[in-house]
């Protein structure tokens, strides 16, 4: 979506102020439209009566992300793919997240099988606020015989509901596993130079996204999407391909970086679609797993970097998933909001009438930053967040969004039960230490304030020294 103003959107809307849509006006939906808090079709009076329909279709076209969205699975685990409109983050925000797909092989024993998906589908780790996971699973044909592949398929179904990659480029295999999963809207990978008028007909006829793949010959890629688009196929994911070392590498990193250029700033539709990457081609490199699976992060990382949509993957072991999972955050986290954590007294351990009360702000790098240093010193406590915007201790007490005004409010918003508590003290971030006489004053000398160290990694040492308070 080019438009940035949502005084231009509103000009296509109703403007009756109807409310239906859930706003309290069409100006703060066409500004949800921009946010993608809402969709178009969230306006019921916009879709029903006739004779809005050409704003309609002036909004769909208008609000259209530049590189088109793919929806892959169903239901709560559907995943959006694609849908970006911007080359850099910093020039609005990057909205999907590419799915990590982890693969399985038709050739597995039944017993690993559902061992691997199992250990796939339950993977996660708790990073800044959020539960990052793995979002898919790719099944692979190595037997190239349609009857394995279907039972595998099925195996993997009854196992888990994670959006699935049907891979083969057999057309026979790849319908054996639509008939058992198409219900499932799974990605099918993928139409080649060799079987894509098969492969066009069997995405047809089950209504699936369908990846093209045409490696490093981007002109034949774009013709491949042409032909599929001029068939009525417009659930397309595009494989440039994915060298994984070399000047190829090279090669396949520029046709990422050239897609997307093409997509959202010379707006050529024709190829405007998300891509996949395949770091799993790591393990084509070496023999030896641990050199394969630091590899394979790597290549992750670069078409991370480089807006690959779809990230196919092999290594399930921590040290190759964790530097990506937290890239991929730190990439798709808004950049125009800081990431913040709920303002308002948190329980750290099992806090009781003994323990101490600690203080930061809602920057959840800071307040995940203090809760883990808490809670790895055995340090039972109420932890406050301070609502500044998400704006970190040092720079909200200098920007005047952390004042002992805004403290003594969030206290007593909260209901704290001070006089419940055996030492009623607050303690405060070294940082902030100069608010103490103020606070003590606006507390009515009911709450100690004491100051804490400037580094909440020295907390358990302070708690040794200076707790219970005398
Ligand atoms: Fe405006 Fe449509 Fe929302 Fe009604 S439903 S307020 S017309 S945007």
């Amino acid at each position: 979506m080019k438009e940035t103003s949502p005084l231009n959107l509103y000009k296509q809307l109703p403007q009756t102020n109807c409310k239906e849509c859930g706003e309290q006006t069409c100006m703060a939906f066409a500004a949800g439209l921009i946010a993608r808090t809402k969709k178009v079709e969230d306006c019921p009076p916009l879709l029903k009566d006739k004779k809005y329909a050409k704003k309609l279709a002036a909004l769909q076209s208008t609000v259209a992300p530049e590189v088109r969205m793919v929806y892959v699975g169903v239901g709560d685990k559907q995943l959006k793919v694609g849908g970006e409109d911007v080359m850099y983050r910093h020039q609005m925000t990057f909205f999907n997240k590419p799915p990590f797909a982890y693969d399985v092989t038709d050739t597995m024993d039944e017993a690993k099988l559902v061992e691997r998906v199992k250990k796939i589908a339950t993977w996660k780790k708790f990073y800044i606020g959020n539960w990052e996971r793995v979002e898919m699973i790719a099944i692979r044909s190595v037997s190239n015989d349609p009857a394995k592949f279907a039972a595998c398929v099925k195996k993997v179904q009854e196992t888990t509901d994670y959006p699935l990659i049907l891979c083969s480029f057999n057309p026979a295999v790849l319908k054996a596993g639509l008939e058992v999963a198409a219900k499932a809207r799974p990605l099918v990978y993928a139409a080649n130079k060799e079987n894509w008028k098969e492969v066009a007909q069997l995405v047809h006829d089950f209504n699936v996204p369908v990846v093209l793949s045409v490696p490093f010959d981007l002109d034949g890629l774009k013709s491949m999407a042409v032909t599929f688009e001029s068939a009525g196929i417009k659930d397309i994911v595009l494989d440039p391909g994915t060298a994984p070392n070399g000047k190829q590498l090279q090669e396949s990193l520029k046709s990422f970086i050239n897609l997307r250029r093409a997509a959202v700033e010379e707006a050529q539709r024709d190829i405007a679609y998300p891509t996949i990457a395949l770091p799993i081609n790591a393990w084509l490199t070496t023999q030896d797993p641990v050199r394969a699976a630091y590899w394979e992060s790597v290549l992750t990382a670069a078409f991370v970097i480089r807006g690959g949509a779809i990230m196919v993957k092999h290594s399930i072991e921590a040290h190759s998933m964790m530097p990506d999972m937290h890239l991929r955050f730190n990439i798709y986290t808004d950049p125009r909001k800081p990431v913040q954590v709920k303002p308002g007294v948190h329980n750290v351990g099992t806090p009781n009438a003994e323990v101490p009360m600690f203080l930061t702000t809602n920057f959840a790098l800071t307040y995940y930053t203090v809760e883990s240093d808490l809670g790895s010193n055995g340090i039972n406590c109420y932890l406050m967040s301070i609502n500044t915007d998400g704006i970190g201790v040092q720079a909200s007490v200098a920007g005047g969004q952390l004042t002992p005004q805004k403290i003594k409010d969030a206290f007593d918003e909260s209901g704290f039960k001070w006089e419940e508590q055996k030492y009623p003290a607050l303690v405060l971030p070294g940082m902030a230490a100069k608010f103490s006489g103020e606070l003590e004053e606006l507390f009515g000398g009911k709450v100690k304030i004491m100051v804490g160290p400037e580094d909440s990694g020295r907390l358990g040492e302070w708690m040794t020294k200076m707790w219970p308070p005398k």
